[in-house]
This record gives C-alpha cells, structure tokens and sequence, in this order.
C-alpha cells in the first residue's frame, strides 16, 4: 500500500472527511483492520482564507507548497490539496514536490463523463464558480458547465464561509441549496458538481433533482484506488 498524503485544514471540516474516507474505503477494499497509510498536514484555515480575500494567492501558493514539500518529507508518495478552491494554486504545488498530484477537477471530470454526462451546474466558493481555474480544466475535457446565477453564487459561497467551514449545517441553507440546484436542473443542467469540500456536509443526492458529483468523495476513492495499485 501506498501512503497518501493530505494537505488539509482548508478547512479542517472537510479534511476530518477525506480522513474518515480514504480510511474507511479502505477498510472496505481490504477489509479486517486495514486503514490508509496516510499523512495529513493541516494548515490553519484563518491564515489561508485572509490570503483569499486579499488575492495574495502567490503567498498563497508559497505556503501550500511549504506544506506539501513536508508531506513529502513524511512519506507521502500521492499528493491530495483537500479543497477545489485552493487548486488555483495547483501549479504551484505541484512543482515544489517529486511526486505526483491527483488533481481534484481531473477526479470529478473523470465521474462526470463516466457517468454520461456532459452539461454539470457547478457550486462552489465564488472563486470556484466564477473564475477559471476549475472550470476550465472541466471544460478541456469537453463538459459544458453553468454556475447558479449572482444570487445564488453569493448564497452558496456565503454558507460555505460563514457556517460550513465553521463547522454549522442550517436547514435553512440547505433548503437554499436546495433551490440553487432546481434553478440549474431548470437551466438545463445534467448533473450538479458539488465544488466545494464542505458542501457534501449539507447536501447529499436526497437533496438534488439530478446527480451529484461529491467532490471530496471522488478524491478520496480516486486516491485510496491509486494507493492500492501499482500503477504510475
Ligand atoms: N473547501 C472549500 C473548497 O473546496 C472552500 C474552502 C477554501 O477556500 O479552501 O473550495
């Protein structure tokens, strides 16, 4: 088995998921007591997010690759940035170590066209939905994606930073979540992206007219998959 390693606290919420899962997963695949040789480096999300806000994403992307050399140092042979809004950053990540990134676009992408579909509504930070860093990665592999519209862009982000990443699940948000994905359903939307890391703490498919992709879910599998071949 291969180790992971999981450059999280982005935010931390979302990283006790992915650890939950890789384990979990695989426990299933091997059964017994088997869990996931993993590492995690867990940044502190106050740091990153005034990063965000200020749009210093190059120090940004200095102190993930800070991060992800030291998971390399541990022992991580994978690496996984536990967040769709940080891949902004990816290059630069990706260059600060010798082993590969299994890049979270190219993990939903992969579901979406397994799955059939071509046209996704996708939810995530405002980063996320309105810039091009995910969505274009989306797109070159050939899938149409709409974002909700200003309202519910400014909705859904909101939620993401105000409670989800602060560890709060309303149902009021849910139900507005809820909205958000009829309205893309209605747009024309096949499947709905969940884009953002926290985003299956609140909704899950119970919750969409059409197929959810869980982001952070389709990481996890993707990983414990390459961890336990012996693939490239
Ligand atoms: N975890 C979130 C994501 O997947 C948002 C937090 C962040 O800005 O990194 O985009």
């Amino acid at each position: 088995m291969r180790t992971i390693g999981l450059l999280g606290g982005m935010s931390w919420e979302s990283t006790a998921e992915y650890y939950r899962l890789v384990n979990r997963l695989t426990r299933e695949r091997l059964g017994g007591l088997h869990s996931a040789r993993c590492v995690v480096y867990s940044l502190d999300f106050a740091d990153v997010e005034r990063l965000q806000a200020e749009g210093r994403w190059d120090e940004a992307g200095e102190v993930l690759a800070g991060a992800a050399a030291a998971l390399e140092s541990a022992g991580a042979e994978l690496l996984l940035i536990c967040t769709n809004t940080m891949h902004k950053v990816a290059d630069r990540v990706a260059v600060a170590v010798g082993v590969p990134l299994l890049h979270l676009a190219d993990t939903t992408a992969d579901a979406v066209l397994a799955a059939g579909i071509r046209r996704v509504g996708l939810l995530g930070t405002a980063f996320t939905m309105e810039q091009d860093f995910y969505r274009g990665r989306l797109e070159a592999r050939g899938i149409e994606v709409r974002v909700p519209d200003a309202e519910g862009r400014r909705t859904v982000h909101r939620v993401i930073y105000e409670e989800l990443c602060a560890g709060i699940v309303r149902e009021e948000s849910r139900a507005a979540y809820r909205e958000v994905m009829r309205d893309l359903a209605d747009g024309g939307a096949e499947g709905i992206v969940l884009g953002c890391t926290e985003i299956e703490l609140l909704v899950g498919p119970e919750d969409s007219p059409l197929p959810v992709f869980p982001t952070t879910r389709l990481h996890a599998e993707a990983a414990v998959a390459w961890a336990l071949s012996d693939g490239p």
